[in-house]
């Protein structure tokens, strides 16, 4: 047998296969295990399993075998690798070694260029923490995050994940904040441990995300025929083809030849990275796709989001394809997000958040359980801005993607037991039983205690939460940023409660009874975020309204929302970001609105003038000829003439709504969230209003004629 499997896998046994595959691009723990001295390759691993300072003596050791591994696999370049407030990564090369000129050569890898680098800081965004002309920032090698090979055509590069901060020491990237929440989340959750007694050989615990990509894959040929998608990745016109997603067979159906073939490379290309992509399949609307790695520790995964993104983009030109990552590249289907399943574990690898068979008994999950209940309901406006973004304004709240009211689903099972709670000492556990399927040769299936929720924007599914609000194209690192954050401090708040009560070492009955009592006023309190119905429904929009829970529709008001006073307090008191930090992520979110809005209504302008109007006045023409040949021929045409008439009418209206949008664009103001307020109220409508027009249009001028390619086109080729 081994014989056949060997030559089916190129004389490779399967291990060996997969050894070839899997993380050959990153400077892993085997390959520094090999390589590294033992003491170095010990002191290095303490730093990344338990968070302890960086020893600088191991830098120049680490470096230089660093460089070795990179120079025999085909690097020229080494980069720090970073990701800046433009929501992108960013990375500058520098060669590895160079000619000395005397036929020998120079390395220029050490330690120091290992741990420090510094690129100018002058051309990111700041958000106004810094001047222009201050251009001095620096990076920092992340020891905890793998380094790992990019590959191009005709280049090998060394990627050494890094930090990014100004000179004055204020983070100007999405890492930093990401890794103090953590840090800010440990200490709280480890006070916890303390008190029920279970903290024994654990040094931290860290936020585990798992996050799955939606996406939308269409032909590349197609996409460089509509300047929207070239520059907006959205299409700004489009009529709705005959067949949407109502059939709803695409979902889960057969992934296309063509597209499984782009999958199966992207995700190789993912497994030499170290990205432990695990799951594939088509999602709800035609031509949308997902993909989902196994979950990771939180800033590990974010690292590793980012390179998915970026490995989706530069594979799928290979097949013709383009993939697209915004939040609604189409009006009428579904939407991309991307579902961020986070939860809390030992860095011993326990997770926080499982609440085992005897749930009621449970006391230290469910306060975990609770911790993150009240943060969501203190903190939904929060969680909310942490989203906002232009693109994700026409996903959430329509009718397929969660609403804009951040509420939670629990399920029975844990509905019951926190009913339980409130009511005094829980009683039982509801079990969820077996499904038998009535054919003998058919297994007996255990089963959940409740059913799934689709609809909801937080949802616990089973041992996690999964967060289902972050937009496709978003990096992660800001939401888990403000999620860590804040269950970081309803940790506190019960941590604090319950010592005030028991004392650090308390009997198991009175810990218990304790729990009971923090829990039951938690439970009181915050029970209004918990909702296990249908969030699509117009009943929950008003229900939420009545429990006062916030409902932000629109990103301009989450933007708002950054700038109170108690949110700045939060970020301050954990540690997580500065007052001016926290400004200049506000003031970029919200320049980033008003740029992205700017380009679209410019780009719909220049589509409506340049493309729409002459194909409608060309159609204009033949229509007003088919009538004159008709008079001509001496035969009445009155519905003829009436359909030009209109056809007419609709011209002017196209004209006139292409002026209007762009008057509306043409508005400036120096205060940017004065500006983004009326790019919300006035330039938002009218580009819809335009849209309208377009799209009427679309559907009748003769298709010879009409300028871009149709949904038809884009959703269903295949
Ligand atoms: P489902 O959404 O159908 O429950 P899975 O169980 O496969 O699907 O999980 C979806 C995502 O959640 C995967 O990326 C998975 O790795 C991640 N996930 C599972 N457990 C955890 C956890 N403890 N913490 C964070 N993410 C998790
Ligand atoms: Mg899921």
């Amino acid at each position: 047998m081994t014989t056949s499997v060997r030559s089916l896998n190129g004389g490779k046994t399967a291990a060996e296969r997969i050894d070839s595959i899997f993380g050959s691009d990153i400077f892993s723990r085997v390959i520094m295990r090999q390589r590294l001295p033992k003491e170095v390759y010990r002191s290095l691993l303490r730093t990344i399993d338990r968070g302890e300072p960086l020893d600088p003596a191991v830098a120049d050791v680490v470096a230089a075998s660093m460089k070795d591994w990179a120079i025999e696999n085909g690097a020229t370049h080494y980069t720090h690798w970073f990701q800046p407030l433009t929501g992108l990564t960013a990375e500058k090369h520098d060669s590895l070694a160079a000619p000395d000129g005397s036929g020998g050569v120079v390395f220029n890898f050490s330690g120091s260029e290992l741990v420090q680098g510094e690129p100018d800081a002058s051309s990111f965004p700041s958000g106004g923490l810094r001047a222009t002309f201050e251009a001095r920032g620096y990076t920092a090698w992340d020891a905890t995050s793998p380094a790992f090979l990019m590959r191009g055509d005709n280049n090998v590069t060394l990627c050494i994940p890094t930090a990014f901060v100004s000179w004055t020491g204020e983070a100007l990237d999405t890492k930093i904040p990401l890794l103090r929440s953590v840090e800010a989340l440990s200490r709280q959750a480890l006070r916890i441990l303390k008190i029920f007694g279970t903290d024994q050989g654990i040094s931290r615990i860290v936020t585990t995300v798992g996050p799955e990509q939606e996406y939308f894959l269409i032909d590349r040929e197609l996409f460089f025929k509509r300047p929207d998608l070239l520059t907006c990745e959205r299409t700004l016109f489009g009529a709705k083809p005959p067949k949407g997603q109502q059939l709803e067979d695409h979902y889960f159906g057969t992934i296309p030849p063509r597209v499984l073939a782009f999958m199966a490379e992207a995700e190789r290309e993912l497994y030499r990275l170290g990205v432990p992509v695990k799951t594939r399949h088509n999602e709800v609307a035609p031509g949308q796709y997902e993909i989902a790695p196994l979950f990771e520790p939180s800033h590990i995964a974010s690292d590793h989001q980012m390179l998915m993104m970026e490995t989706l983009k530069r594979v799928a030109p290979r097949y013709g394809l383009q993939a697209l990552l915004h939040e609604k590249p189409f009006a009428g289907v579904n939407g991309s997000g991307k579902h961020n399943n986070w939860s809390m574990s030992t860095d011993t690898g326990v997770n926080l958040l499982d609440p085992q068979d005897e749930t009621h008994t449970n006391m230290q999950f469910l306060v975990f359980l609770c911790a993150t209940i009240r943060a969501v309901d203190l903190h939904a406006d929060l969680l909310r801005a942490s989203i906002a973004s232009a693109a994700n304004d026409h996903r959430l709240g329509a009718n397929e993607a969660p609403p804009a009211i951040i509420s939670i689903f629990l399920g029975k099972m844990l509905g019951d037991i926190l009913e339980q709670v409130e009511a005094g000492l829980p009683k039982r556990t509801i079990k969820g039983g077996v499904l038998d399927l009535g054919a003998k040769t058919l297994p007996m299936l255990p089963r959940h205690s409740g059913d799934r929720n689709r609809t909801s924007p937080f949802a616990f599914t089973g041992n996690k939460f999964e967060f289902r609000a972050v937009g496709s194209s978003a990096s992660i690192a800001w939401p888990n940023t403000v999620l860590n954050t804040i269950v970081a401090e309803s940790l506190d708040y019960i941590a604090g409660e319950l010592e005030k009560s028991v004392g650090t070492k308390p009997t198991e009955a009175k810990l218990q009874l304790a729990v009971v009592s923090v829990l039951k006023q938690v439970i009181h309190q915050h029970k209004r975020v918990i909702f296990d119905g249908d969030n699509y429904s117009e009943e929950w929009h008003a229900e939420a309204e009545r429990r006062g829970l916030p409902n932000l529709t629109d990103s301009v008001e989450a933007f708002a929302v950054l700038r109170a006073k108690k949110n700045a307090e939060l970020f301050r008191k954990y540690g997580v970001l500065s007052q001016a930090e926290l400004d200049s992520r506000t003031h970029i979110a919200i320049e980033k609105y008003v740029k992205q809005l700017g380009i679209e209504g410019e780009t719909m302008v220049s589509m409506a003038r340049n493309m729409i109007l002459p194909a409608a006045l060309q159609h204009q023409q033949r229509m007003a000829g088919a009538v004159a040949a008709t008079k001509a021929a001496g035969v009445d045409a009155p519905d003829t003439t009436e359909a030009l008439r209109s056809f007419v009418q609709l011209v002017t209206r196209l004209r006139n709504a292409t002026s209007a949008v762009e008057e509306a664009g043409s508005h400036h103001d120096a205060d940017s969230m004065r500006h983004a307020q009326q790019i919300s109220r006035d330039l938002k409508p009218r580009m819809a209003d335009l849209r309208e027009v377009v799209d009427a249009l679309e559907a009748l001028v003769a298709a010879d004629l009409w300028p871009l390619p149709t949904y038809r086109d884009l959703l269903f080729l295949k």
